[in-house]
C-alpha cells in the first residue's frame, strides 16, 4: 500500500499517525462537564487527560450548531470553506427553507477522504441519522470506508455503510432517538470496531439529549460522562490517540420561573415592517425539536424589499436581550461563514435568550425541563483535549475544528 507520510487537505497537512487516532465530538459538552464528573470520581480517564495530558479550551463555529460544527471538525475548516452554516437555510433557488443535510451542500472535501485515498481505513459513527451522508461524503464505503449512526444502526448495510448486523456486533439494541443511549452506542460500536480493525482515523459523534435537559454536574450529566469515560478507558488502553472536543456549548435559556425566554422575531417584524416583508430563518430548527422546540440563540432574517437597513438595524439590536446584529458581509467576515447562504441579517442573542419565529409556530409541550439550548457567542467555548501532552504553545487561540491536526500533528 502506498502510504504518504503527509496527507494535504483544504490547505492544511496532517501527519500519517503512527497509532490509530480517535476524535470523539461531545455534542453539547459545555466547559465543566468533564471536570464534574472528574471531581466526583467518576471518571478516571478524564481525570488522567485533565491532569496529566493536554488540556485546553477552543472555539467553536458560530453559529455554535451541531452540523456546522461537526462539517468544521471533519474538514478542518470554517463554513466559509465547507459551506454547511445550519440545519436549514433558505434555498435562493427555490425561495423553500431546505434542510442543509444534503451532501450536495458541502464544498470541501473531508480529511476522511483524503487519508482514504492515501490508504488509510476510516470509521464514522455518529448517533443521529441527520449527520451522517455529510461526514460520509466522498469516502469509499467498505472494508476501509465505515459510517453509519447509531439511530439507524440496525438498518445498515455492507453496500451502504460497509458493515452489517451493528446491534449484534455490539451487543445493544438500537436506542431511541431521544435518550443517551443512543450516543452510547456510538462509543460501544467505536470500541468494538477499534478491536477488530484498527482503522487509522476513527470520528465519534454523539448527541446532545442530556447537556440539554442536564446541568454540569447533575447526576445524569455525570453518569454521561461516566459512560464516555469508560469507553475512552477502553481505546486509551488499546493505544488509541484520543482528541475529545464539542460542537458547542449549552445554557440555561429561561428566567427565574424557569419560563423560556423568547424573543418572538418574526411577530415583531411583522408589527415593524407589515406581514410578508420579513422572513425568519431559525438554522438550529430540524427534525429532532423535542429537546429544544427549535429555540436557540442565533437566526438570519431574509427580506423582500430593505428600505432603511440601518435604522432597522438598530431597532433589532435594541430589543430586550439582544447581543448582536450584523449585515450579512459583516457576519460573513466575522464568523467565517458563507454569504451566499445568510440572510440580510444574522442576529444572536445573549447567553440566557433564544430567537423564536412566532409563539404559535413553537411546540413547547415536549420540554419536561427548563430550556437549554445553544447557538450564540455564549455557547462558543469548548473543551479541546487530548490523551497525549502537546507541542503546541500555550495562548494560541484553538478552534474545535484544530481536533485532527492536535492529534495528528502536534501530540507528543
Ligand atoms: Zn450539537
Amino acid at each position: 500500500m502506498n502510504r504518504h507520510s503527509k496527507v494535504h487537505v483544504n490547505g492544511r497537512t496532517y501527519s500519517w499517525p503512527n497509532s490509530p487516532v480517535v476524535v470523539l465530538c461531545i455534542d453539547g459538552s459545555e466547559p465543566g462537564y468533564i471536570e464534574a464528573a472528574a471531581d466526583a470520581g467518576v471518571a478516571p480517564f478524564f481525570s488522567k487527560v485533565l491532569s496529566e495530558c493536554t488540556n485546553r479550551l477552543a472555539e467553536s463555529v458560530i453559529p455554535s450548531f451541531t452540523n456546522p460544527n461537526n462539517l468544521s471538525i471533519v474538514t478542518g475548516t470554517p463554513p466559509s470553506v465547507h459551506g454547511i452554516c445550519g440545519n436549514f437555510f433558505l434555498d435562493p433557488e427555490s425561495g423553500k427553507e431546505v434542510m442543509m443535510n444534503e451532501p450536495r451542500f458541502l464544498r470541501a472535501p473531508t480529511i476522511f477522504e483524503a487519508f482514504q485515498r492515501a490508504g488509510a481505513a476510516i470509521v464514522t459513527i455518529t448517533a443521529k441519522d441527520k449527520l451522517r451522508r455529510l461526514l460520509g461524503h466522498g469516502l469509499k464505503i467498505g472494508e476501509r470506508g465505515i459510517c453509519f449512526s447509531s439511530e439507524l444502526a440496525d438498518r445498515a448495510t455492507l453496500i451502504e455503510n460497509g458493515i452489517a448486523d451493528v446491534p449484534e456486533m455490539v451487543g445493544l439494541d438500537v436506542p431511541d432517538v431521544y435518550s443517551a443511549a443512543l450516543s452510547r452506542f456510538v462509543l460501544a460500536a467505536g470500541v468494538k470496531i477499534m478491536q477488530s480493525r484498527r482503522p487509522e482515523l476513527m470520528y465519534l459523534s454523539t448527541t446532545d439529549y442530556i447537556q440539554h435537559k442536564h446541568a454540569i454536574g447533575a447526576p445524569a450529566a455525570n453518569d454521561f460522562y461516566k459512560m464516555l469515560d469508560s469507553y475512552l478507558g477502553q481505546l486509551d488502553t488499546m493505544g488509541c490517540t484520543i482528541v475529545a472536543t464539542a460542537d458547542h456549548g449549552m445554557n440555561p435559556k429561561h428566567d427565574d420561573t424557569s419560563a423560556p425566554n423568547v424573543i418572538y422575531l418574526q411577530t415583531l417584524l411583522d408589527e415593524w415592517l407589515g406581514a410578508g416583508v420579513a422572513r425568519v430563518i431559525l438554522p438550529i430548527t430540524d427534525p429532532y425539536i423535542v429537546h429544544h422546540g427549535a429555540l436557540g440563540s442565533y437566526a438570519t432574517i431574509y427580506l423582500s424589499k430593505i428600505s432603511n437597513a440601518t435604522n432597522l438595524s438598530k431597532r433589532l439590536s435594541a430589543i430586550d436581550g439582544m447581543e448582536l446584529v450584523l449585515d450579512r458581509q459583516s457576519a460573513a467576515e466575522r464568523f467565517e461563514l458563507p454569504p451566499d447562504r445568510l440572510g440580510d441579517f444574522i442576529l444572536v442573542s445573549k447567553k440566557h435568550h433564544t430567537i423564536g419565529t412566532s409563539l404559535d409556530r413553537h411546540d413547547l409541550s415536549a420540554l419536561t425541563e427548563p430550556l437549554r439550548s445553544h447557538g450564540g457567542i455564549s455557547e462558543q467555548r469548548v473543551p479541546l483535549i487530548m490523551n497525549r501532552k502537546t507541542n503546541l504553545a500555550q495562548g494560541l487561540t484553538l478552534r474545535n475544528f484544530d481536533a485532527f491536526d492536535l492529534a495528528l500533528n502536534h501530540a507528543i
